[in-house]
């Protein structure tokens, strides 16, 4: 399990000569800058870490245009090379790790935003999504979610390996109807062509890890922008800070429209040194963005379930406090905040089964031990509260790390395997109508090999027979 991965053996490539064809795209070729851009956030596993640290690519092509990036699927097309593409690299699974080599394409300089409109924006895949929040707002709007990595990862590489985030808690998840309008994607043929996926079609190609075409452009639902308040409430207990969660995240709209709703573990927040001026030590978090005018309704929830608020801040105070957004305390920062202080913590991905239900949750929390603790991310979807647990583990080996997992089975909590680097790995059954578009769109399965188990059994088939194996599931 916790062996490198043999990297097969690829066939000599004359990388001169590939460079020389993919003029005029910008190319890297300075190895120790090919290596960083092979690496995303997989080390945030110490079984990933083990096998992919040494998994790098070859070249990168930073294209400008679609044009740009066509080109670059054509050459490699021709010659038989794998490509990855990549935007900022900041995905947990080493879904952007090249395992076989071969070009890395890297889109951050297709990053214009095309048009704002009435509860749209169009965007190309490499525009990073602070640069779109920060287009959108002047103009009255805001994205309906983005994740907290926003500075530096792409709108491409949300929509190809992302699912939530701040916002999900009002808006759903990506996946929800009317969150991704259109999707506009190049195959990898001789001639790439640009497919486009409009409404509920965005499914075919959101979520697949860049395994079945090259997103160029993106048209994302926005939502009326609010001048939203970081809120940081401290709780004397884990069970109290979790049920004050679930209270908010269940707030109508109406009386507090929160985007943002995370509860986290007191022994975590210790690892916060930039809120020791402002946060007592040793207190259970709950943090939220709330919109100003109904910060007095938030307040009153909070306190009829014992907490505190300890931070309340509009974007002027944050500057003035020269502290970091609060959703840089939640989702996956959570966990970097714990790694950049001690590498012997990771973390994994839980699916709470009745996110109402507090008592089950601080059972689980009793039988779990010592080397877990708990960090819980409210999000809806189809109208319903949804809950997932983001623990921090003390990592002790792969054998401690299945019982933990056992354990939240063993009352029916669901494990998102966060220690899997192919697309089926995460609980997922396969998505035969993702894998069906990869052979229209990636007929010779080269982009991101490697990344799909499914695709292995069925890469001999066709389209159309790829698609009939997903609808004899659905019956
Ligand atoms: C600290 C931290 C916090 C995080 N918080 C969140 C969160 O709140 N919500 C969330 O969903 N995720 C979160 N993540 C995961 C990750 O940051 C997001 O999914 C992010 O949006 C990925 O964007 P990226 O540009 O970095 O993609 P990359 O890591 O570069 O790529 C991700 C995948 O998309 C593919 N891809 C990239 N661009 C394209 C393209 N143009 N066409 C086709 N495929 C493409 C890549 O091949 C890869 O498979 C977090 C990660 C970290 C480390």
């Amino acid at each position: 399990m916790n062996e490198p991965l043999q990297v097969p053996e690829t066939k000599k490539t004359d990388w001169t000569a590939i460079t020389r064809r993919l003029a005029p795209v910008e190319i890297i070729d300075e190895p120790v800058l090919v290596k960083k851009r092979s690496r995303d956030f997989f080390w945030y596993s110490p079984i990933l870490n083990q096998q992919l640290r040494k998994c790098f690519g070859d070249l990168v092509a930073r294209p400008q245009t679609r044009e740009e990036l066509g080109h670059c699927l054509a050459v490699a097309y021709a010659e038989d090379i794998p490509v990855v593409l990549r935007g900022g690299g900041t995905g947990n699974y080493g879904q952007a790790v090249p395992l076989e080599g071969g070009l890395i394409v890297e889109t951050t300089r297709m990053n214009r935003i095309l048009e704002i409109g009435e509860g749209f924006v169009r965007v190309e895949a490499g525009a990073l999504m602070a640069d779109i929040n920060a287009a959108l707002i002047p103009e009255g709007w805001e994205m309906a979610m983005f994740p907290s990595t926003q500075d530096i990862a792409t709108v491409g590489g949300f929509v190809a390996g992302g699912s939530a985030g701040i916002g999900s808690v009002a808006n759903g998840p990506l996946r929800e109807s009317g969150n991704i309008i259109r999707i506009k994607a190049l195959s990898m043929e001789a001639e790439p062509v640009e497919h486009v996926f409009d409404a509920a079609e965005v499914l075919q190609i959101h979520h697949a890890w860049g395994l079945n075409g090259a997103i160029t452009e993106v048209t994302l639902r926005t939502v009326p922008t609010r001048d939203w308040i970081g809120c940081m409430v401290g709780f004397d207990s884990y069970a109290d800070c979790y049920r004050a969660g679930y209270a908010l995240a269940s707030a109508p709209e109406e009386e507090i429209a929160r985007k943002l709703c995370s509860t986290v573990d007191a022994r975590i927040c210790d690892y916060f040194p930039r809120l020791e001026d402002h946060v007592p030590r040793g207190r259970h978090l709950l943090v939220s963005l709330v919109p100003r005018e109904q910060l007095p309704a938030f307040r009153s929830l909070m306190e009829a379930h014992g907490g505190t608020v300890h931070l309340a801040m509009d974007e002027a105070e944050r500057a003035r406090l020269k502290l970091p957004h609060v959703f840089e305390f939640a989702y996956n920062h959570t966990t970097l905040q714990v790694l950049k202080s001690d590498r012997n913590a990771t973390y994994q991905q839980i699916g709470v089964p009745d996110p109402s239900d507090g008592e089950r949750v601080a059972a689980m929390r009793e039988k779990l031990g010592d080397d877990v603790w708990s960090h819980h991310e409210f999000t809806r979807a189809g109208g319903k509260v949804l809950a997932a647990d983001l623990p921090i583990i003390w990592y002790q080996g792969p054998q401690r790390l299945a019982e933990i997992n056992a354990t939240y089975e063993s009352d029916g909590f669901t494990v998102y395997d966060a220690h899997v680097n192919v697309i089926e790995g995460n609980h997922m059954q396969p998505d035969y109508r993702h894998l069906a578009w990869k052979k229209r769109l990636d007929p010779k399965g080269l982009m991101n090999p490697g990344k799909s188990r499914a695709w292995e059994r069925i890469r001999h088939m066709d389209a159309q027979e790829i698609e009939a194996m997903g609808q004899a599931k659905e019956i």
